[in-house]
C-alpha cells in the first residue's frame, strides 16, 4: 500500500492538521508540531493533544503515517558548543511533543558545518546530537532527510545519511526520509526510468532502503546537481513524471508516509489522485 499526503497546516493548532489532511484525500501528512520560525514553543494543551490523537483517529490515518517536521532553525551538527546545546534542546523538546501526540516519526535536516569544522566532524556530532536525543525519548525514530546541499548544509550525499547512522547507537530509532526534489538537486539523476534505477540502487548501496521512513514528493525548479532547493509542483519542474511513477510502483516505497511539500497547495488533492492514479 501507499500512503499519501502533503505538508498540511496546524494553523489554530496540531489537532486541526488531521482534518486538513482528509480534505484533500490524503492517507498520510506531515505538519509542524510548532511554530517551525521559532525557538521556543507554549507545551501543547492536554486539549490540544487529545483533539489531535481524536481527529486522527476519526480520519483514519494511522501514526505511522504521520511524519512532523521539525523547526528550520536547528542545526544538529553545529560547530560551537552554546549553539549546539540550544539546538538539542529544541530538537528534545520537538520529539517530545511526538510522543505526547502518539507520533512515531520525527523528520529534520541533519545540520551545517558552517565552514568552522570539517563536514566529518559535523556529522559526528550529528550523530551525538541523535544520541543525546533519543537517550532521553523512548520511541519516536529520528528520521535524517537527504538536502539539496545549499550553502554548508550537510546530507546531499547518501554517504553523508550513512555516516549519521554509524554513528548511531540505537539502530532501531534511525531512519531516512529522501525528498525527490532534493535528491535530484544534488545531483542524482531521476528525469528517467534508468535513472531512478541507478539512483535508488545508489541508495540502497550506501544506506539501505530498510532505513527509508519517508519520502518527499515533489518536483524542481532548479537543474540536476544545482545544490538549490526550490520545489516545484508535480510534472511542473526538471524532474517530470516518470520519477513520480517509478515511486508509485516500487513496493520499496511501501507503507511510508510520502508527502508532498510542493509549491501550491491548491494542487495537492488533484496531485494525490494523480499519484494514486499512476499505479499500475
Ligand atoms: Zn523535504
Ligand atoms: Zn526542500
Amino acid at each position: 500500500m501507499k500512503y499519501i499526503g502533503a505538508h498540511v497546516s496546524a494553523s489554530g493548532g496540531v489537532e486541526n492538521a488531521p482534518l486538513n489532511a482528509q480534505a484533500i484525500g490524503a492517507t498520510a501528512f506531515a505538519l509542524f508540531t510548532k511554530n517551525q520560525r521559532q525557538w521556543k514553543a507554549k507545551p501543547l494543551t492536554d486539549k490540544s493533544i487529545s483533539q489531535f490523537r481524536d481527529n486522527l483517529n476519526a480520519v483514519g490515518i494511522a501514526a505511522e503515517h504521520v511524519l512532523p517536521h521539525d523547526s528550520y532553525l536547528i542545526n544538529l551538527g553545529h560547530p560551537e558548543a552554546e549553539a549546539l546545546q540550544k539546538s538539542r534542546e529544541a530538537f528534545l523538546d520537538e520529539m517530545q511533543r511526538c510522543e505526547q501526540l502518539g507520533l512515531k516519526l520525527l523528520n529534520f535536516h541533519p545540520g551545517s558545518h558552517l565552514k568552522k569544522i570539517p563536514e566529518d566532524e559535523s556529522l559526528a556530532i550529528v550523530a551525538d546530537s541523535i544520541n543525546w536525543t533519543l537517550d532521553q525519548t523512548n520511541d519516536v525514530i529520528a528520521v535524517i532527510e537527504n538536502t539539496a546541499g545549499q550553502g554548508t548544509n550537510l546530507g546531499h550525499r547518501f554517504e553523508h545519511l550513512a555516516t549519521i547512522i554509524e554513528g548511531v547507537e540505537d539502530k532501531s530509532r534511525v531512519g531516512v526520509c529522501l525528498d525527490t526534489c532534493h535528491t535530484f538537486t544534488a545531483g542524482y539523476d531521476l528525469r528517467t526510468t534508468e535513472a531512478c534505477e541507478a539512483s535508488f540502487a545508489e541508495f540502497e548501496k550506501i544506506v539501505g532502503f530498510h532505513y527509508l521512513r519517508g519520502v518527499h514528493l515533489n518536483d524542481s525548479k532548479p537543474d540536476l546537481g544545482s545544490r538549490v532547493d526550490r520545489h516545484e509542483s508535480l510534472g511542473k519542474g526538471k524532474l517530470g513524471w516518470t520519477v513520480f511513477d517509478y515511486i508509485m510502483n516500487d513496493p520499496r516505497f511501501d507503507d511510508i508516509p510520502m508527502v508532498l511539500e510542493t509549491i501550491d497547495d491548491s494542487l495537492w488533492a488533484d496531485e494525490i489522485k494523480q499519484l494514486y492514479a499512476l499505479q499500475k
